[in-house]
């Protein structure tokens, strides 16, 4: 067994996503990590549900054996085998995000040499994670750019509590390679916004509000209205501004009790606004997901992030952990850039 990588999971955000980038990463150049103390700066410190499938979808995916993986545990080893393909159902259980959970094996199924159908059951718009429509919309078109060949298609919405949500990611086998954003400009703006198991004003006011804030602009808006039954109610939408070499940037937010629509609208609009005014190549969301991708490609990628967030910087910690040499320019907060060189 080659030597194991150690990873600190409480450096920078010391949540979640050091775990998934790890093992993502771990599955695609085949080297071991042990991952310590996981998401120490969390107030339910350790494994949960959400993150357990995350590891047992990679492991699936890559043969992997796994050592430690119980709900509350602090530290795990994976051990990769060969990628495989397959067609296969992963549940997240209740409201947990399936957006996640695609976050974490995509960079194994890019680098697999088959294709693979894989359905995700569990939350598709939840809190503190991209909603699915972010993830169909803004982070595979980004990817497709790349060389990625894949589609996300929501069979059913899941909100929190009770979650129920079905989504089908497809992947065709891919050649990933880097990519350099030229300068281009945006060319129009679309979204969806929806609602669930609510009056489909709800829907409408929130889109409403955003084309009202995105006209600023000048480009043509297209939103989308879906509404819809589930088992719990909820409502969100995603904007995005699509560039004239086709890269995207997006917005989003999520309702909640005692939220106008008015206000959720308005919060995905802002976002939007803010990334794009800014000439930066990718929205801080995009701009730290692209670094677990950029990190598997064949050729180095270079971006600019509408902001630098700590996200941001402790997945490239995590990828130059890995091997993979990595650097960001600028401060958390303001306008940065990202080079990411991968060595294989
Ligand atoms: P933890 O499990 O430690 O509580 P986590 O696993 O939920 O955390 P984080 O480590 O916080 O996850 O990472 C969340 C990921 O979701 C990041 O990639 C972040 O950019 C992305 N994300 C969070 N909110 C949004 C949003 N509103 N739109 C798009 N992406 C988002």
């Amino acid at each position: 067994m080659p030597s194991v990588i150690e990873i600190d999971g409480s450096m920078g955000e010391g949540g979640g996503q050091i775990l998934r980038t790890a093992v993502s990463l771990s599955a695609v150049i085949g080297v071991p990590v042990r991952i310590r103390n996981i998401r120490a700066k969390r107030n339910n410190p350790g494994l949960r549900m959400q993150h357990i499938t995350a590891i047992s979808a990679a492991a699936k995916l890559s043969s992997a054996e796994v050592i430690g993986m119980r709900e509350g545990s602090m530290e795990v080893t994976f051990i990769p085998g060969k990628i495989v393909c397959s067609n296969q159902v992963f549940d997240v259980g209740t409201a947990g995000s399936i957006s996640l959970i695609i976050q974490t094996i995509m960079p194994i199924l890019m680098s697999a040499g088959c294709g693979s159908i894989i359905e995700l059951r569990g939350g598709t718009d939840v809190p503190m994670a991209p909603p699915i429509d972010y993830m169909a919309n803004v982070v595979v078109p980004n990817l497709e750019l790349m060389g990625m060949k894949a589609m996300i298609t929501t069979k059913k919405r899941g909100h929190y509590p009770r979650g129920g949500g079905s989504v089908v990611l497809e992947t065709r086998p891919s050649n990933v390679h880097g990519i350099s954003f030229r300068e281009s400009r945006p060319i129009k703006v679309e979204g969806i916004s929806h609602a669930t198991n609510l009056p489909s004003h709800v829907a409408t006011r929130q889109a409403a509000a955003a084309r009202n804030k995105l006209m600023r602009l000048g480009l043509p808006i297209d939103i989308r209205i879906d509404v819809g039954a589930g088992l719990s109610p909820g409502s969100g939408i995603v904007v995005w501004g699509s560039f004239d070499d086709g890269h995207r940037v997006g917005g989003d937010a999520l309702g909640e009790l005692g939220k106008p629509a008015e206000v959720v609208g308005s919060e995905a609009a802002d976002k939007l606004l803010r990334s794009i005014l800014s000439g930066a190549d990718l929205d801080p969301n995009m701009g730290d997901m692209m670094v677990t991708y950029a990190a598997v490609a064949s050729e180095p990628t270079r971006y600019t992030v509408s902001q630098v967030t700590q996200h941001l910087l402790t997945n490239v910690r995590v990828i130059k952990l890995m091997g993979i040499n990595a650097e960001v320019k600028g401060e958390v907060g303001g306008r940065g850039e990202v080079i990411v060189e991968p060595t294989r």
